[in-house]
């Protein structure tokens, strides 16, 4: 028998032994009036009419549930794509953005902060904060801001301003503590968007419902379209977990679909050079909350690596900490090459250029072996137009094996 507590959290924000709030104290009253409020306001018939207008009319949504012929054919097996690549810039991210930045208005709150790394969760941030009318500040490595140049020209004609990180490696961790302190000293206006099912409780949370249109749509699109509103898989791809999440969401308490998520194992997860948290991480605390994560014995944490900036994260989500621990999802690592080769194929075979993240989902289908039969639903998690000069350079050096 299958649980019935995957989805929601307990009233401290725990999946089993996974979440919570680790705080500084000075961060107590604002994450309290997110928990006082989350649900009452997220609910609310006013915010979901404004809301659901704005996913379908702005974002683009429903996106398209496309079965694809030629990868079905390779892989003898049913196989189904969730189009988030085809979301207003491009990912699925806007979908938590935007609801996040709604929920600020009605806190009273006119100042947003995020981080972010590759600078794809600043880019919908200052999207949605365009959008309605808010003011937009992206805290971002020093050294991520050199590497994601375009990004960061998004960013700004999008209005907000980029502040460099510039203290310890530079890049997202750093990112995040500087986050952390202007939301000390400025808790009164300004709401921080989290870009992930990751952060002290509510935010896993909140940002799994945001996300959970992904499922829901995905029921609605295959009764409408084989008759059954349940596939026997649904793969996603695994970062801090928020589109694996939404696609999992309304399926974790089905017993008869089976989840299985991809995680970044890099170089290979005995190699130094990977981000396969379920594999190396153990049981501490990140960024707010206990889940599992990359760490030494004395909770340094551990530098990961992922072909794909996305991925790239030492941590994993609580709610799929818990999935992991009770066996209730399947977990893979795809390395960088393979990952790189899923991109390829499918592009090749069905003419769609995939986010490098949502290749390494995709590559899961050469490491299971389906039944003929079988629906399986892969989460396209974002477009690739980001990851090109990757592409490129393998195109360009000829390590990319052309023939599928
Ligand atoms: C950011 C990103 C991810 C990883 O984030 P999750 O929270 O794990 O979903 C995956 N795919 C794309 C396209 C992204 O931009």
């Amino acid at each position: 028998m299958i649980k019935t507590n995957y989805k929601n959290p307990d009233e401290q924000g725990y999946y089993g032994e996974f979440g919570g709030a680790f705080i500084p104290e000075m961060l107590y009253p604002n994450v309290e009036e997110l928990q006082k409020n989350y649900l009452k306001i997220i609910e609310s018939e006013e915010f979901q009419t404004e809301y659901q207008d704005l996913l379908k009319n702005y974002v683009g949504r429903a996106t398209p549930l496309y079965l694809a012929k030629n990868l079905s054919e390779k892989y003898q097996t049913q196989i189904y794509l969730k189009r988030e690549d085809l979301n207003h810039t491009g990912a699925h991210k806007i979908n938590n953005a935007l609801g996040q930045v709604l929920l600020a208005k009605r806190l009273g709150k006119h100042r947003i902060i995020a981080e972010t790394g590759a600078g794809q969760h600043g880019v919908a941030t200052a999207t949605a904060c365009a959008l309605l009318g808010l003011e937009c500040i992206v805290y971002m490595g020093e050294i991520d801001i050199a590497r994601q140049a375009p990004n960061v020209a998004r960013m700004k004609m999008l209005g907000a301003t980029v502040v460099p990180a510039t203290s310890g490696s530079k890049t997202l961790k750093d990112a995040v503590n500087e986050a952390l302190r202007d939301w000390i000293n400025n808790s009164t206006t300004t709401h921080y968007v989290i870009g992930s099912v990751v952060g002290p409780h509510p935010f896993p949370d909140l940002v799994a419902r945001f996300q959970s249109v992904i499922s829901k749509e995905i029921k609605e699109q295959l009764n409408e379209q084989i008759g059954r509103s349940t596939p026997d898989y649904v793969i996603a791809c695994v970062g801090g977990g928020s589109n694996a999440a939404g696609t999992f969401y309304h399926f974790v308490e089905e017993e008869n679909v089976k989840i299985i998520a991809a995680e970044a194992g890099g170089f290979g997860v005995d190699s130094g050079k990977s981000a396969a948290t379920t594999f190396l991480g153990t049981l501490g605390v990140l960024h707010g909350s206990k889940s599992l994560v990359m760490q030494t014995k004395d909770g340094q944490v551990i530098e990961p690596h992922s072909i794909s900036a996305g991925l790239d994260y030492p941590g994993i989500g609580p709610f799929h900490a818990h999935l992991f621990k009770e066996n209730r999802a399947e977990f893979f690592s795809i390395n960088d090459d393979e990952a790189l080769q899923s991109a390829f194929d499918l592009t090749k075979l069905e003419g769609i250029i995939p986010a490098l993240e949502s290749a390494h989902a995709l590559a899961v289908l050469d490491k299971k072996k389906f039944n003929e039969n079988d629906i399986v639903v892969i989460c396209l998690s974002g477009r690739g137009d980001k990851d090109m000069e990757t592409y490129l350079k393998m195109l360009e050096d000829g390590s990319q094996k052309t023939e599928v």
